[in-house]
């Protein structure tokens, strides 16, 4: 009988479920939306049994449509969107309030009191985070201050808070587990990621009680068993993970150093460092990357907030395309941008720079200046952004860089991965399986339970779609030149 790993991916906005076999092969897919709440400017909200019923609508899809029994579902592997801020009852199991999504700024007023209060440093050194409203400590503070009732609940242990990780896991074992795993609890502000424990001294200034907190598990590691009468039988729960770091053990990169670059809306790398939980000297976060075997591996973590998004401001805004997939044979209706550069500065200026208020441009423009000119230019802004991360992660934790993998959207087009290959001077590598989240997921369940034997097992399914070998030529110096000059000039001050 053929086994599988179900994978549960739990994204912001829709709830998707993923067989794989055991070469890695995804063999089939069940996805549903859920509706995404803005009751102010600002403000993003999910209710949290809606999460739940579309992913175990997925699950149910899932099998259905492979036309498996659940007894070939070896183990599950769970990867979420991070941050995303879930409290329930814990004797209903009812969530208590909307969850507050990793997107929402309304308690940036409660990072800026700690940030005046001279506690930015306390938290960084502790959990490698800077203070800001997207990490799940100050969402929590929020909900309990706006209502003294879930204050008295909270105290009393009646509540649980969990990201959406810990929800799922709720909801598939009936109430049995109340976990998270190392990654997820490293985005929350109240996780020690050197002592792996919860900290009381951080608990103390976001007010919030223990009582509330799940226990913390490894990445790969049976939990416990979904409740028999979720899918018939009781199945086995191996593995969680944030989506950033189950894209980098999907991307499987497994050794300090190794980097994925995942190109969506915006770009979000992260850096493999091994056992070196090191501190940035630009602002990127620092984050634990997987636990295995007891193992931390910790990472360092870039986003870039305009990337793909670039191309659809092309798109919708300037409409010189008509699909973002467009630029790619636009861009190549010109050999190289003509002098143009792009600054993609469109809601500010992320790592290095830190500038909210900088504002995008179009330079270099002449005559001769065409279309395709600014879809190179665009396509080399996204590239050029990616690069300056990577070499202050690099700067940062002192490793040697080896090569880029790549998912997401927009790594679909070849021509801007070849840029990017060649203004890293470095191999940038695209797998055959883009759905390397989802697979992250799957690699942390099958290991746990030896489905796959061993990591390196893991390395040897892995497979390549397409590599791509930087070559030298003046353009790319050129671009990097035009880059720097022109930057300085955007920049708010
Ligand atoms: P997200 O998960 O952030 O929604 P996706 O991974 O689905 O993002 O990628 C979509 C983004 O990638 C969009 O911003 C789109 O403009 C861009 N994109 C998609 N295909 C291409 C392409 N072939 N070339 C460049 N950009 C693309």
């Amino acid at each position: 009988m053929n086994t599988f790993i179900l994978a549960l991916d739990a994204g912001t906005t829709s709830s998707r479920a993923i067989l794989f076999d055991q070469k890695g092969n995804s063999i089939a897919t069940a996805q549903h939306e859920f509706p995404q709440y803005f009751p102010k400017e600002s403000w993003v909200e999910h209710d949290a049994n809606e999460i739940w019923e579309t992913q175990l609508k997925a699950i149910k899809e899932v099998i259905a449509s492979a036309n498996i029994t659940p007894e070939q579902i070896h183990a599950i592997g769970i990867t979420n969107q991070r941050e995303t801020t879930v409290l329930w009852d814990r004797k209903t199991g009812k969530p208590v309030h909307r969850a507050i999504v990793w997107q929402d700024r309304r308690t940036a007023y409660l990072c800026d009191a700690l940030r005046n209060k001279d506690k930015a440093e306390v938290f960084q050194q502790k959990t490698g985070l800077l203070l800001d409203a997207y990490f799940s400590g100050t969402k929590i503070q929020w909900i309990l201050d706006q209502n003294p009732e879930l204050r008295t609940a909270a105290e009393a242990g009646t509540l649980a808070f969990g990201t959406v990780d810990s929800w799922l896991i709720w909801n598939l074992t009936k109430g049995e587990q109340h976990v998270t795993d190392v990654t997820n609890a490293s985005r929350t502000l109240l996780f020690n990621i050197h002592d792996l424990c919860w900290d009381d001294a951080l608990l103390e200034l976001l007010d919030v009680p223990k009582s509330l907190l799940p226990k913390v598990v490894a990445s790969s590691e049976i939990i416990g068993n979904t409740h028999a009468s979720i899918l018939g039988r009781e199945i086995p729960i191996s593995g969680i993970a944030g989506d950033q770091q189950a894209a980098l053990f999907g991307q499987m990169c497994i050794q300090p150093g190794d980097v994925k670059n995942t190109y969506g809306t915006g770009c979000f790398c992260i850096m493999n460092t091994g056992e070196t939980a090191v501190t940035s000297k630009n602002k990127m976060l620092t984050t634990i990357g997987y636990q295995i075997d007891g193992k931390v591996t910790y990472a360092l973590e870039g986003s870039i907030f305009i990337a793909g998004a670039l191309v659809q401001w092309l798109r919708d805004q300037m409409g010189i395309i008509k699909t973002a997939p467009e630029i790619e044979a636009l861009a190549a209706t010109v050999s190289d941008n003509g002098g143009v550069t792009f600054i993609p500065a469109l809601s500010g200026l992320g790592a290095p720079y830190w500038d909210p208020e900088a504002t995008g441009s179009i330079m270099g423009i002449t005559r001769g200046t065409e279309k395709g000119h600014i879809a190179r230019a665009a396509l080399e802004a996204i590239a050029m952004r990616t690069r300056e991360i990577v070499i202050e992660m690099q700067k940062d934790a002192g490793v040697t860089f080896r090569s880029l993998k790549v998912d997401g959207g927009a790594s679909n087009n070849n021509l801007l991965m070849q840029i990017q290959a060649d203004l890293l001077q470095a191999e940038v590598i695209r797998p055959q399986t883009t759905e390397t989240t989802a697979l992250g997921a799957a690699f942390f369940a099958g290991l746990a339970t030896g489905y796959w034997p061993s990591v390196a097992s893991l390395s040897e399914i892995w497979q390549i779609n397409k590599k791509f070998t930087p070559q030298t030529n003046n353009n790319t110096s050129q671009i990097i030149e035009h880059w720097e000059k022109r930057i300085t000039k955007n920049l708010s001050q």
